[in-house]
């Protein structure tokens, strides 16, 4: 059956790294006869421009009917001070809620090649391979009630942070599951000594280790994994965590690949349904130069062919394809030491070639 897939390039260097991801998904679709249909839709700022809404309704159609989302990236300073409504964000949050995309996949690994980009030592870092599994539609992010109340001295605003058992066993089975794919280690974070919602997640949390005992399971709260991510990451496999905490360390572990440019992710519902792009926004200080790295979105892909499309092998080819860019020495400019960088067009033709040779190989 055809496999649909949606490319939503959203705003600044989002058009240029998604236009790459498609090149590399062009020639694999004509080297495997691949029966995949595309679509191009606008999102964020560019969407609000043409058609009044960061997320038209026919775009949120579209998605849920698509099985893969290749997401560029939504923003920039021109729009910052429309409404809540209407700002580039809600295209995300709106396609993660609608879409009920509940699991945040996030690796943070380095090629070592790279390690003096990152600002930590390099043997702090080296074969660092973390995956960070966030849950991405709960928490203190959506839960009500919620809001500002200037109708009584002091003013003041709240929200609420709420999980319920089901959302904390869905997040925790699939963080447990890439576990076992992985090294065998699971940590979960929160701050069970301070929250009754943290303490409610690590009980279910242990509940269900028992489910899974080829899998080390360890706690750690939520500041701490912040110090040690930076002091010792490699005693990591897996990180779960809920929407909030996943949202700060997974900043955390991408600061210390480098290169912002080079991490993909996935955002994946309880269907093979899901939607890929780079940890990056859409850099507008950058937008526009044919600067940008265009790896993190690539890799993205790759996540989009392994967890939707149901294509592992190409997957791993792309992900070999680009550590042996890494290692033949191409760089862009943010991964550059010298003034010898590609440029963003310039990348996904070389992937290809690379990808064209492991195929007569
Ligand atoms: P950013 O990730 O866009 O940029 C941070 C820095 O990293 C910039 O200096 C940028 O030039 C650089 N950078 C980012 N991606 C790069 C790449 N692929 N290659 C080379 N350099 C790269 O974050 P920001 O500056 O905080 O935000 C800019 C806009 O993006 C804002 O409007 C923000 O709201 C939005 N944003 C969107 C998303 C998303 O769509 N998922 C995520 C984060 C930020």
């Amino acid at each position: 059956m055809t496999k649909k897939i949606l490319i939503l390039p959203g705003d600044g260097i989002g058009q240029e790294v998604t236009a790459s991801a498609q090149e590399v998904l062009n020639y694999l679709m004509v080297e495997n006869a691949l029966d995949f249909s595309i679509t191009h839709m606008d999102v964020g700022g560019t969407a609000y421009e043409k058609h009044g809404s960061p997320l038209p309704a026919n775009v949120l159609a579209e998605a849920k009917a698509s099985d893969a989302i290749l997401f560029g990236a939504v923003g920039a300073p021109q729009w910052d001070d429309l409404d809540w409504d209407h700002r580039p964000e809600q295209a995300l949050l709106g396609l993660r809620k609608e879409l009920e995309l509940f699991a945040n996949l996030r690796p943070a690994f380095l090629f070592n090649e790279l390690a003096s980009a990152s600002p930590i030592k390099n043997h702090i870092i080296e074969n660092l391979d973390i995956l960070i599994v966030r849950e991405l539609t709960g928490g203190v992010y959506f839960g009500e009630p919620r809001g500002l109340v200037t109708s009584e001295s002091p003013n003041y605003a709240f929200n609420t942070m709420i999980y319920n058992e089901d959302e904390i066993r869905r997040i925790a089975k699939v963080a447990f599951e890439a576990a076992q794919k992985r090294n065998g280690k699971l940590c979960s974070v929160e701050k069970a000594n301070v929250l009754e919602v943290s303490k409610f997640w690590r009980a279910i949390v242990t509940d269900m280790a028992k489910d899974y005992p080829d899998v080390e399971l360890s706690h750690q709260l939520a500041d701490n994994t912040a110090m040690q991510l930076v002091l010792n990451p490699n005693q990591f496999d897996v990180i779960v965590a809920s929407n909030l905490f996943g949202d700060i360390l997974s900043d955390i572990a991408a600061t210390l690949s480098g290169s912002i440019g080079m991490l993909p992710s996935a955002s994946l519902n309880s269907t093979s349904q899901g939607m890929y792009e780079p940890c990056h926004g859409s850099a507008p200080d950058i937008a526009g130069q044919n600067i940008a790295n265009p790896i993190a979105m690539i890799a993205s892909l790759a996540m989009a062919l392994k967890y939707s499309l149901n294509e592992v092998t190409l997957a791993e080819r792309i992900d070999n394809a680009i550590k042996t860019f890494i290692a033949n020495g191409h760089r862009t400019k943010d991964i550059s030491t010298d003034n010898n960088s590609l440029n963003t067009n310039e990348v996904a033709p070389l992937i290809i070639e690379i990808l064209k040779n492991d195929s007569t190989n």
